[in-house]
C-alpha cells in the first residue's frame, strides 16, 4: 500500500553528504509541509509551473530564436541538464529531487539572446547596480514570479536557492545574507548543486557541437583534433562500418556525454572518499568535490576552446549577437526614457525601483517578444530571414 509518510534519509537510500529535505534550513515564509511531496519535489514542481520557466522556451543561447525549430532553446537545454545531473545525482546518493530542482531553476534569470543580451543588459545597467543572470534567476524565484497568494516569487528551500546562486561578486554577496556567506567565506554549495553545475556544463558542450553541427557552422572535420570527439567517433566507425550523417553525430554524442558523466561520477566518488564528508555541512566546508578527473578536463576544455573559435565566435553568430545586443540597447533606452511605453504593472514598479524594474522587464523578455517589442517601438525589423534549413 502506497505511504504518505514523508521520504526519511532511511528510507530514501541518501548518501550522509547528500542534502535532506527533512533537514532542510527552511523557506523565508513558513509553509505547512508538502505531505505527500518532499520539501524539495515541491521546490521543482513550483518551478516547472512558473511563468519564467515556459519562457525558457523562446529563449535561446547561440541560436536566436527565428533561426530554426531543431536547435536546442533554453527549456530543452535546462531539461537535458536535469537528465544529466539526475543520473550523476542517482550514482552519488544524492538527492536527485534537489538535483533537478536546481538544473531546472539555473537560467531562470537568462536574457533573451544569451550571453549577448545578458552583455548588453549589463552595460546599460553599468551605473545602476550592472545586471547578473545568476543573480537575477534568484530575483526571479525569491521577488519576480507572482503567483501565491502569501508572498512574492515562489518561496523555495535554501538549498534550491543556494544551488540557483552559482556565481555572485562579493559586492552582491555582501547584500544577500546567510545565502551570500559562502562567496564571502569561500565555501562550496551541497554536491547538488555542484553537480547541477557540471551537468550544465557537459550538456551544453555537448548540445553546442550538435547544434553546430546541425547548423553548418561547424564541419565534422573540424573535430578531428578534438581528443573527445574524434575518440568516440572512430569508436563508433569501427562499431557501425559506414555509419555517416545525423546517426554518426548522435552515436558520438552519446558516448561522449556518458564517458563525461561516468569519469565526473568516479573521480567525484574518489574526491568523497579521501574527504569523508559525513554531512552537507562537511561538503560545504571541505575543498569542490563534485570535479572531472584531470585527463578528462583536459579533453573538456579543450572541446569547449574549439566551440569558443568555431562557434561562439563564428562570424554568423557574431553578426547575429551585434545585432541583438542593439535590440537590447535600444529597448532599454526606449523604456528608461519613457516609462510609459511599458505596461502598466512594470510603469509602478519603475516608480519605486528605477531602471532596475527596466532591467527586470526586458531581462524576463523571450527572443521573440524582445524582437517584436523593438519592431513596435523602432518600426525596424531586427534580423532578416534565419539560417537555411539543415534538417
Ligand atoms: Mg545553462
Amino acid at each position: 500500500m502506497a505511504s504518505s509518510t514523508p521520504p526519511s534519509r532511511a528510507a530514501s537510500a541518501l548518501a550522509p553528504w547528500a542534502a535532506d529535505p527533512l533537514a532542510s534550513r527552511g523557506r523565508r515564509h513558513r509553509e505547512p509541509p508538502p505531505t505527500p511531496r518532499s520539501e524539495f519535489q515541491r521546490d521543482r514542481d513550483r518551478i516547472v509551473h512558473c511563468t519564467a520557466f515556459r519562457r525558457l522556451e523562446y529563449k535561446t543561447q547561440v541560436f536566436v530564436n527565428h533561426e530554426g525549430d531543431l536547435f536546442r532553446t533554453r527549456l530543452t537545454h535546462s531539461i537535458e541538464v536535469a537528465q544529466i545531473a539526475r543520473s550523476i545525482g542517482r550514482g552519488l546518493g544524492l538527492c536527485e529531487d534537489l538535483v533537478e530542482a536546481i538544473a531546472l531553476a539555473h537560467d531562470l534569470g537568462h536574457t533573451p539572446f544569451g550571453h549577448a543580451g545578458q552583455d548588453a543588459l549589463d552595460a546599460c545597467m553599468r551605473t545602476h547596480g550592472g545586471f547578473e543572470h545568476n543573480l537575477q534567476s534568484l530575483r526571479v524565484v525569491d521577488e519576480l514570479e507572482q503567483c501565491y497568494g502569501g508572498f512574492d516569487g515562489l518561496n523555495l528551500c535554501f538549498e534550491t536557492r543556494e544551488g540557483i546562486l552559482k556565481h555572485c561578486s562579493r559586492e552582491s554577496a555582501a547584500g544577500l545574507g546567510e545565502l551570500g556567506a559562502r562567496f564571502l567565506e569561500r565555501r562550496q554549495p551541497s554536491l547538488e548543486a555542484q553537480v547541477a553545475n557540471l551537468a550544465d556544463e557537459i550538456a551544453y558542450n555537448n548540445h553546442d557541437v550538435d547544434d553546430g553541427l546541425r547548423s553548418g557552422l561547424i564541419r565534422l572535420e573540424q573535430l578531428d583534433d578534438i581528443d573527445l570527439f574524434a575518440g568516440h567517433r572512430r569508436e563508433v566507425e569501427r562499431a557501425y562500418p559506414g555509419i555517416a550523417g545525423r546517426r554518426l553525430v548522435h552515436e558520438t554524442i552519446r558516448r561522449m556525454i556518458n564517458d563525461l558523466v561516468t569519469d565526473l561520477i568516479g573521480e567525484t566518488r574518489r574526491r568523497i572518499a579521501a574527504a569523508g564528508p559525513r554531512s552537507i555541512d562537511d561538503v560545504r566546508a571541505a575543498a569542490p568535490l563534485a570535479a572531472f578527473s584531470a585527463p578528462m578536463r583536459e579533453r573538456a576544455t579543450q572541446l569547449k576552446g574549439f566551440l569558443h573559435v568555431a562557434l561562439y565566435r563564428h562570424p554568423r553568430v557574431d553578426e547575429v549577437m551585434a545585432r541583438a545586443r542593439a535590440v537590447m540597447r535600444r529597448l532599454f533606452e526606449a523604456y528608461a526614457a519613457d516609462p510609459s511605453l511599458l505596461p502598466e504593472e512594470h510603469r509602478g514598479r519603475v516608480e519605486a525601483l528605477g531602471l532596475r524594474a527596466v532591467a527586470d522587464y526586458i531581462a524576463g523578455m523571450t527572443d521573440r517578444f524582445a524582437l517584436r517589442e523593438y519592431a513596435r517601438l523602432t518600426g525596424e525589423t531586427a534580423f532578416g530571414p534565419g539560417l537555411p534549413d539543415h534538417p
